[in-house]
């Protein structure tokens, strides 16, 4: 958390600012962990101040804010990061402001309670050298199912730990993982390598389909309350989970009762009735 939907939503919440200078990027003062910002504040500043932001883009779970100077700010939230363009949840975990003018937006936040994430400038080469197709998989709303094939056709790790590979596909996380295979009708625990091409198929529909509607309902804010949308409000695809963190519960589906089992250390959550083995 977050992953792709919250993610797409922290973007979308900032969109307003493209055409906007930045005035000025501070580190704030924070007697928490500090976070890592980089380059350092002075360094930091000195190459964003008056430039203008010429896009808003993500790569996999990272807001990108591109500059006219060809330098891209990278905002990576993590576990507990948000970005903000209101009051944040707390004082004390506020981390980094961008500061801005000639739009409607004056100020972009980043808070982070546990602060695992991070705030980082690249040129455009650094950019392409740490986010390429080579590190990054393609994004998981554009995903083909020829890209899934070749990406872990031939893997011989289960597919849902392999949906976690960002390098295979940018993007899905722990959560998304266990609704996508509920509703391709996948049993987590097949091997990529057993995948039939109808199986990647509706594996890639599943994608973008539970992916593109957790992006309408502004993604998912669990029971810790962390996950905040750019107006510190909760996003509501919790409330539409048909597997996570639901076991034994009702499969939507079916009514079979839902089953959690740990892979790679994580929950991964399943309707053994919809999601066969074979
Ligand atoms: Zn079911």
């Amino acid at each position: 958390m977050p992953e792709l939907p919250e993610v797409e939503t922290m973007r979308r919440g900032i969109l307003a600012a493209v055409g906007s200078r930045v005035v000025d990027a501070a580190k704030i003062r924070c007697s928490r962990k500090p976070i890592d910002i980089s380059p350092a504040p002075a360094k930091f500043r000195h190459r964003v101040r008056g430039a203008t932001i010429s896009a808003l883009a993500r790569a996999g779970k990272r807001v990108v804010i591109w500059l006219d100077t060809d330098d891209a700010i990278v905002i990576e939230p993590r576990m507990t990061g948000l970005v903000l363009v209101v009051d944040p949840p707390t004082q004390a975990h506020l981390r980094w402001r961008l500061s801005l003018t000639g739009g409607p937006i004056d100020e972009v936040l980043y808070w982070d309670r546990r602060g695992l994430g991070n705030v980082r400038l690249f040129s455009r080469e650094e950019f392409c050298e740490r986010f390429g197709l080579e590190k990054l998989g393609p994004d998981a709303l554009e995903i083909t199912a020829d890209d899934f094939r070749t990406r872990l056709g031939s893997s011989r790790r289960e597919i849902k730990p392999a949906l976690l590979d960002q390098k295979a596909v940018a993007g899905i996380g722990n959560l998304y993982a266990s609704e996508i295979l509920h509703v391709a009708g996948i049993h987590p625990l097949r091997k990529c390598t057993a995948m039939t091409t109808r199986q990647w198929q509706a594996l890639t529909a599943a994608t973008h389909m539970v992916l593109e509607e957790a992006v309408r309902y502004e993604g998912s804010t669990l029971g810790d309350g962390t996950y905040r949308n750019a107006l510190n409000e909760q996003g509501s695809y919790q409330n539409k989970h048909r597997v996570y963190n639901r076991a034994d519960q009702a499969c939507p589906r079916c009514s079979a009762k839902i089953k959690r089992i740990v892979q790679t250390q994580r929950s991964t959550y399943f309707c053994g009735k919809c999601q066969r083995r074979t």
